[in-house]
């Protein structure tokens, strides 16, 4: 496990996911109904802009920090750049927030969040996060040392009938794609009706086409929509070009407000020409 989090922590991909996890709680949020969150790949939900891991990167100032200082952000994505902007109140850029982080700012006290993260010390370092910095109205869970892909099985279908379940793997190991497949089929035989939001990676756009097709042949979900979005051309195969997020159940109206987050997001966070994004029904 080399992956670490806080050397890609507010890049665009952060944004993009951010932003529209954002928009899925606020949905969920609308009704007074409980709703609750499992996060299975949770990182440590808070980082360090300065520090030396983000700093070696700079992938921030691509990402997020094209955001800060704007006038032009539209209603729909102001909420989710004023939490970055509260834990940075000067208006230098120092903290982002992580996907936990995110969701423990929208729990109301009937909600809750369940935080998996596999890597020993990013474990700890979320549990502690959680303890010291998260100020949430509802209930927070942390699982240390815990397979996020296990917990799916493990935890669904949950306590309480509505909710997300955010999957947001480093895609270390070449077969991941493959291994959210199978894992989605086994999540959504268990939990058919519940929101999924799953984030992926786009080096070479034709391999994600395989992607989707498999989501949309796995015979629990019904409603399977793909966001995905390129920063650049994508010449370079080897490269991230840009990245997705698969939706399972999107909230009924969520798909409009993706489409205003999206239009927006992606002039601003381009890095060459050919920057576009797309919206498709995968069934
Ligand atoms: N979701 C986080 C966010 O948006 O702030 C970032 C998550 S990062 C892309 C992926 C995280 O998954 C890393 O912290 C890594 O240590 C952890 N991880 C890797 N394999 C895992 C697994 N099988 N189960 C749970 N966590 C895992």
């Amino acid at each position: 496990m080399n992956y670490r989090h806080s050397y890609h922590a507010g890049n665009f991909a952060d944004v993009v996911k951010h932003s529209l996890q954002w928009l899925v709680l606020d949905y969920l949020g609308q009704k007074d109904k409980p709703y609750w969150v499992l996060d299975t790949h949770a990182g440590i939900g808070m980082y360090d802009l300065q520090g030396e891991q983000a700093q070696k990167t700079g992938e921030a100032t691509d990402g997020i920090a094209r955001l800060l200082g704007r006038d032009d952000i539209p209603a729909v994505l102001q909420s989710y750049v004023a939490q970055v902007q509260q834990l940075n109140p000067t208006g230098e850029l120092r903290w982002y927030p992580g996907s936990p982080w995110f969701s423990a700012e929208q729990l109301r006290a009937q909600d809750q969040l369940v935080l998996c993260e596999l890597h020993p010390q990013d474990s700890l370092a979320l549990a502690a996060n959680v303890k010291q910095e998260f100020a949430s109205a509802g209930s927070i869970k942390v699982l240390t040392e815990t397979n996020g892909y296990a917990a799916l099985k493990g935890l669904l279908p949950p306590p309480i009938k509505r909710g997300l379940v955010l999957i947001d793997p480093p895609f270390e190991q070449r077969d991941e794609l493959q291994t959210l497949v199978a894992a989605l089929d086994a999540a959504t035989k268990r939990w058919a009706i519940g929101v999924y939001a799953v984030w992926y990676p786009i080096k070479d756009p034709l391999s994600i086409g395989d992607f989707h097709q498999q989501v949309a042949q796995l015979k629990h979900v019904q409603k399977a929509y793909a966001v995905d979005i390129l920063i650049r051309d994508a010449q370079d195969r080897q490269t991230l070009n840009g990245c997705g997020m698969l939706f399972i159940n999107p909230p009924f109206g969520l798909l409009q407000q993706v489409d205003e987050v999206m239009n927006y997001l992606t002039p601003l966070l381009a890095q060459g020409r050919g920057a576009q994004w797309q919206g498709v029904w995968l069934t």
